[in-house]
């Protein structure tokens, strides 16, 4: 079933801001998610990363919170930084685009607090932000949790582990009871489900076609070789492929780093992003990315959770993670909006049995190839059979 906006009762100047946005037809999450959203049920929504998760919450937001109230209406969480500017971002661009005085503030921990209530005085409408920092200007009164309408935990799974979840049931506990409160994510676990529903009134599960769970249009690849020759099987790997914007994942993110500098050893035009670094320096390496001054950014799944970054057409795998979720999620940052990807995978003898797992557990193709002669060919190819190199269609 194919939905438009104005079927999902979208305003009509909402419609047109979307439009400027190039954003003419509803996602399958947003088309399962915001009917209820704006029925003002408790939401459970799971849908991969890049299907359109943000708007399948802002929409409902933006019908909800009257803008002539100079009152504080909805608080949206995220984990990271990166994410928090970019859910901002979204709300201003559509804000803009569609002619809505819609007021919106982040709040992140780590920066100068004074500046932040100095901007709360405003009395902004969506609050997006750190849930400790949010908690900590609730307690000292800059922000009214009790006229809040709604909660949006964005990136859920993280958010109620063992880590977060004392300090989102803080915020959720300063606000009404009736509230409606959205929790997202690309996966939800076990854990992350049974919380939810704990926290929600009566929890309605939203979940994006299974056809979105796979996306078709990303291709898996992996090559064998031995853990010292990684490095110098990726270089060859992109001397054949030739990726405009590549994503290379490791599993630590204290190895980011020395990752970064063994890619640029080999004259790769890489930059890394940690957690630990300064934050202007993960903006800097993130907006050189973006601006295509890097080839590859160097990320680990943490460091590089809820980055929409556009436009990227390969993935490889330095390491590959324990967890297969954790593979479509690093799969899910390609393969944008039905452009091409490619997932390539470099692994080791024993890591090839993660490969196995991972066809197994989604039913996935992850074709071995070979790099012969600067080109990819199948397993075993000589000469005689030379293929040109694999490269998705743009
Ligand atoms: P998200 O999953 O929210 O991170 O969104 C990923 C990207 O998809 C963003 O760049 C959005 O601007 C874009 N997007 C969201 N909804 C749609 C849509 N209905 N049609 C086309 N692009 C969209």
């Amino acid at each position: 079933m194919t939905s438009t906006f104005l079927d999902l009762k979208i305003n009509e100047n909402l419609i047109e801001g979307l439009k400027k946005q190039g954003i003419e037809e509803p996602t399958a999450i947003q088309a399962n998610a915001i009917p209820l959203g704006l029925e003002n049920k408790d939401i459970i929504g799971q849908s991969q990363t890049g299907s359109g998760k943000t708007l399948a919450y802002l929409l409902p937001i933006f019908h909800k919170v009257d803008s002539s109230k100079r009152e504080m209406q909805a608080i949206i969480l995220a984990p990271t930084h990166e994410l928090v500017m970019q859910i901002e971002k979204q709300i201003k661009t559509l804000a803009e685009n569609s002619e809505v005085p819609m007021k919106s503030i982040s709040i992140i921990g780590n920066v100068n607090i004074d500046r932040q209530i100095e901007k709360l005085r405003e009395k902004p409408h969506i609050i997006v932000g750190s849930a400790g920092r949010i908690l900590e200007l609730i307690k000292r009164k800059k922000i009214n949790a009790q006229t809040v309408k709604t909660i949006v935990i964005d990136e859920g799974d993280r958010l109620l582990d063992d880590n977060n979840i004392g300090v989102i049931k803080d915020v959720i506990k300063t606000t009404q009871r009736d509230r409606q409160l959205m929790v997202f994510s690309a996966t939800i676990n076990d854990r992350a489900m049974t919380i939810s529903k704990e926290l929600m009134k009566d929890a309605v599960v939203v979940k994006a076609e299974a056809k979105e769970k796979l996306n078709p249009n990303v291709e898996h690849i992996y090559f064998l070789t031995e853990q010292r020759d990684k490095i110098e099987m990726l270089r060859k790997l992109i001397a054949a492929m030739e990726p405009s914007k590549a994503i290379v994942f490791i599993n630590k993110s204290d190895e980011i780093e020395i990752t970064t500098n063994k890619l640029k050893f080999h004259k790769l035009n890489a930059v890394g992003i940690y957690g630990a670094a300064e934050k202007e320096d993960r903006k800097k390496a993130l907006e050189g990315f973006r601006g295509d001054k890097y080839q590859l950014l160097v990320a680990s799944e943490l460091a590089a959770r809820g980055l929409d970054i556009q436009d990227v057409n390969y993935i490889f795998n330095l390491d590959l993670p324990e967890d297969p979720k954790e593979y479509l999620h690093r799969a899910g940052r390609t393969g944008r909006m039905g452009k091409q990807g490619l997932v390539v995978s470099i692994v080791t003898a024993r890591e090839e049995a993660q490969i196995k797992k991972f066809q197994n557990v989604f039913n996935l193709k992850i074709a071995q190839k070979e790099a012969y002669m600067g080109a990819v060919v199948e397993p075993g190819a000589g000469k005689e059979n030379y293929k040109k190199p694999v490269s998705p269609k743009k």
